[in-house]
């Protein structure tokens, strides 16, 4: 009889609810107006905010791509390079910029204490002639030319996007017509550096259940006549079993932010892999704890990258997330709509994703 009575009450006080002056104008409430797209918060927080201005260790960066346009751009990406803690960049010529790789080298000569070069396949000709040429040329450029590696290549799904002189349509990293020149990079100890796919929401439907909705619209891959995210993997995954003596670095930590445990069971399955972070703070300090944890059990197989030009502020974003215990602040320029936190790492595991992991690469593959 009691609880008959409340249920009465109840449902009274809903229609009471329902019937109200603000429910009738709920439309007018500002969520309703605002979008997500233009969220942008301030912190009321009272708590530390850290600016991280030079690495904590000498830093050897993995990622990065021709950005200049002259010798004053390449003197003062070194003066920023000295200013943050940087000893030497890689400059992967593959970029959209296309410059050939003999320019770059030429162009750069006068710092090359500074940049190390990684060139890129040539897929001109892919008739098994061809690629015998093109392995030649590799040679050349690794002897002549100094290129230490190979990269960046890319696959979100159509086929290496960042091929020169050509474009790398339907070329995916385990065709069986380019595993020569995968062998040739082993035998010349190259390291292939690759992005494969895009993270993971990028592939999901464009809807109000993806998480990262607002940065994936931009990336959104399309996917109805090419590879989808896991045949991507998949892809990759057989490029490294079937080459074990080619030591491959999945960039933006293989897009995989968002399973730490699924990217631990290949770098355990996988001894010729490596990660680099570059470009994918914001796809990883959302989840503080669970990547730091990954980090920290995987410090030996991940390496500094940045990926994202030579402005000094670039690179203290990413100190502030690496080094520090900040907690929920906004980094609007990586177009998410969420807020950011330090992994806090402790000093030996930078010291090695700083430096030391790239040094012994880069030594063992000389
Ligand atoms: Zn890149």
């Amino acid at each position: 009889m009691k609880k008959t009575l409340f249920l009465i009450l109840a449902a009274s006080v809903v229609l009471a609810a329902c019937n109200s002056p603000k429910a009738a104008d709920e439309s007018a409430s500002p969520v309703d107006k605002i979008l997500l797209k233009d969220f942008n918060p301030t912190v009321v927080n009272n708590i530390p905010v850290t600016e991280v201005k030079k690495a904590k260790f000498p830093i050897i960066d993995m990622h990065s791509h021709d950005y200049v346009e002259s010798a004053a751009d390449i003197e003062q990406w070194c003066k920023n390079m000295d200013e943050v803690g940087v000893l030497h960049t890689a400059v992967m010529h593959c970029s959209w910029i296309g410059r050939p790789f003999e320019e770059v080298v030429e162009l750069y000569a006068p710092y090359k204490d500074r940049f190390r070069f990684w060139c890129c396949f040539d897929y001109s000709d892919m008739s098994e002639e061809g690629i015998q040429k093109a392995c030649q040329l590799l040679e050349r450029y690794h002897n002549e030319l100094g290129a230490v590696g190979i990269g960046e290549l890319g696959d979100k799904g159509e086929g290496d996007l960042y091929a020169r002189p050509v474009e790398g349509k339907d070329i995916h990293i385990d065709d069986p017509r380019i595993q020569p020149l995968i062998r040739k990079a082993g035998e010349l100890k190259m390291p292939i550096s690759i992005h494969i796919a895009e993270p993971y929401w990028m592939y999901l439907p464009m809807d109000a259940t993806n998480d990262g909705l607002v940065n994936a619209v931009t990336w959104h891959v399309d996917t109805t006549n090419c590879y989808g995210y896991w045949k991507l993997i998949e892809s990759f995954e057989n490029a490294v079993r079937e080459n074990p003596n080619t030591l491959f670095i999945a960039c933006h930590y293989l897009n995989m932010s968002h399973d730490w445990v699924r990217l631990g069971e290949m770098l355990d399955k996988y001894p010729n892999m490596y990660v680099d972070i570059a470009a994918r703070v914001a796809e990883s300090a959302h989840t503080p704890r669970a990547t730091r944890e990954f980090l920290i059990k995987y410090q030996d197989r991940v390496l500094f990258g940045t990926d994202n030009g030579y402005e000094l502020q670039m690179y203290c974003n990413i100190f502030r997330v690496l080094e520090t215990n900040d907690e929920h602040f906004y980094i609007p320029e990586y177009g998410y709509h969420w807020a950011l936190s330090g992994f806090n790492l402790p000093d030996e595991v930078l010291k090695k994703i700083y430096h030391d992991n790239a040094e012994r690469i880069l030594n063992e593959y000389k």
